[in-house]
């Protein structure tokens, strides 16, 4: 083994540090979304080659001032084909209007779905974490929107809890909203959007008449419609909703004027509890077809994504929610509900896909499997017993089949070079990592950190940066662990020995 000086090391240390404090900030022209500077080349030598195909380009230019390609596109460009995340080929968000800058809160009112689920935060670091399933609720936007108060002042904030049903203590969310804020946006949405047009949600003149009063444009409506309609619902939580309206303690008038910190607030305030979604049925996420544009009007504005016959070529699923959480515009990234909700529809996407696989096999071992052997209880048994029935969730990342596969690739890996010498593991460290909070400073809140306010940054400061893009911080962990394995481990310099073979269970 060759001995290295102090020096050398030294040198792969920083070049490692070096590699690493670069962010996913390299736009692609062709598909808007991020890339690490290994995986994208300047768009100039195609353009040269073929101007043909840069009619898929969108001129976008990024670090450097340069317009740069993703491997991806740039294969597909050069045979001539279109990149299914091209823009072109309909993966793009529909632009959202200037007024439309609406809280987390705000936009669950406006929307004609509710995603519920149960979120926690992790101790470290405050990333978020799911359990359980995705409810997919209709909720009333009308009688939402017509139950909030109309305040004199267009910036006045009320303070809201987001329930699954009135009766229940606890609260999905609870923020402040501006009513005016709200009203504004869901007139917008009925008017342009389709899907809310589809729902039969109407725009009720009163919405008009306050926010005409307001002085403010109200959006360009010409469809009316009989106020009565969708607030007459049996469903309509109207009774009990005005009993709270009841209790107001004295002093409401203060209690619009609060600081969006109202967690501090310890004086008696108002508190309006909505429960759009409370007496309707869930939905299936999969049969309810628009069900994830309809739960976030905040990245979707109320459009449909394209249909398969008016994209230029078919994209499965998982690539639009790469292409979308990858994208250069973080609306989606940023929502941490959505990301769970597709991880979610993804799951269980592949576990219908392969169930119906299954199904088709309809064989055990070498022989076929008949419908009256599955009749008979001692038929199911054996195929419980001998694991035949759970086999298809070999794909399911985290099920048994599928670490029962993974240990067979390790047994495999044991028989041909004998048992590991070294185990490893490795955790993230993301409110320690100034580069990586650099890298979030610049996708968030689009400014360069100086290494002084970084130092000085606080806790909470650190913990927002991390939660607002966990797709970034995931990419960032894992692109440094392969950098680190490649450029440290791996390297002439063999700091650890030479490394024969390794398995990462992924
Ligand atoms: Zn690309």
């Amino acid at each position: 083994m060759t001995s290295w000086k102090p020096e050398s090391k030294e040198m792969f240390s920083m070049n490692f540090h070096s590699s690493v404090s670069t962010g996913p900030l390299y736009v692609c022209s062709c598909c808007d979304q991020l890339w690490y500077k290994h995986s994208v080349s300047p768009a100039d030598r195609l353009r040269l080659t073929n101007r043909d195909i840069c009619r898929y380009l969108q001129n976008k230019k990024s670090v450097d001032n340069i317009e740069w390609l993703c491997h991806t596109c740039n294969n597909h460009l050069k045979r001539g084909k279109v990149p299914p995340c091209a823009i072109v080929n309909g993966m793009k968000f529909p632009q959202k209007p200037d007024f439309f800058d609406l809280n987390e809160l705000e936009c669950r009112l406006v929307a004609p779905r509710l995603a519920f689920q149960k979120i926690f935060q992790a101790p470290r670091g405050g990333q978020l974490k799911i359990t359980g399933n995705v409810v997919n609720v209709p909720a009333d936007v009308n009688s939402t929107v017509n139950m909030l108060p109309r305040l004199s002042d267009d910036t006045g904030t009320i303070k809201v809890q987001l329930k699954r049903r009135l009766q229940y203590k606890s609260s999905a969310l609870s923020l402040n909203i501006r009513p005016h804020k709200v009203m504004q946006a869901a007139a917008w949405l009925i008017g342009t959007s389709p899907l809310y047009q589809d729902e039969g949600i109407t725009i009720n003149e009163n919405w008009l008449r306050s926010l005409q009063y307001s002085g403010n444009k109200a959006p360009n409506i010409t469809e009316t419609s009989n106020d009565e309609d969708e607030q007459t619902t049996s469903n309509s939580p109207e009774d009990e909703w005005t009993e709270d309206v009841a209790e107001i303690p004295a002093g409401v008038t203060d209690s619009m004027l609060t600081p969006p910190d109202f967690v501090n607030d310890s004086e008696r305030q108002e508190i309006y509890n909505f429960a759009p979604g409370e007496g309707n049925r869930p939905l299936s996420v999969f049969r309810d077809q628009y069900s994830e544009e309809m739960a976030y009007p905040g990245i979707f504005l109320g459009q449909k994504r394209p249909d398969e016959k008016n994209r230029l070529r078919s994209v499965y699923y998982s690539e639009i929610c790469k292409s979308e959480l990858r994208r250069s515009d973080r609306r989606a990234a940023i929502c941490v509900e959505n990301i769970f909700f597709k991880a979610k529809k993804l799951q269980m996407k592949l576990l219908i896909g392969q169930s119906q696989i299954a199904l088709r096999k309809n064989k055990m071992g070498n022989r076929t499997l008949t419908a009256g052997e599955l009749k008979t209880q001692e038929g199911l048994q054996s195929l419980i017993d001998h694991d035949d029935g759970f086999r298809f969730l070999k794909t399911l990342r985290g099920s048994p089949p599928y670490f029962e596969k993974a240990k067979k690739d390790l047994f495999a890996m044991i028989r041909q070079l004998g048992p590991a010498s070294l185990f490893c593991s490795f955790s993230s460290a993301e409110t320690k990592w100034n580069h990586l909070l650099r890298i979030l400073g610049k996708l968030i809140d689009q400014r360069n950190y100086s290494d002084d306010e970084l130092n000085n940054l606080t806790w909470e400061e650190k913990c927002r940066l991390i939660q607002s893009d966990p797709v970034t911080c995931a990419r960032h962990f894992d692109f440094q662990f392969n950098t680190f394995l490649k450029d440290v481990l791996m390297s002439e310099l063999v700091p650890i020995g030479k490394i024969k073979d390794w398995f990462l269970p992924s």
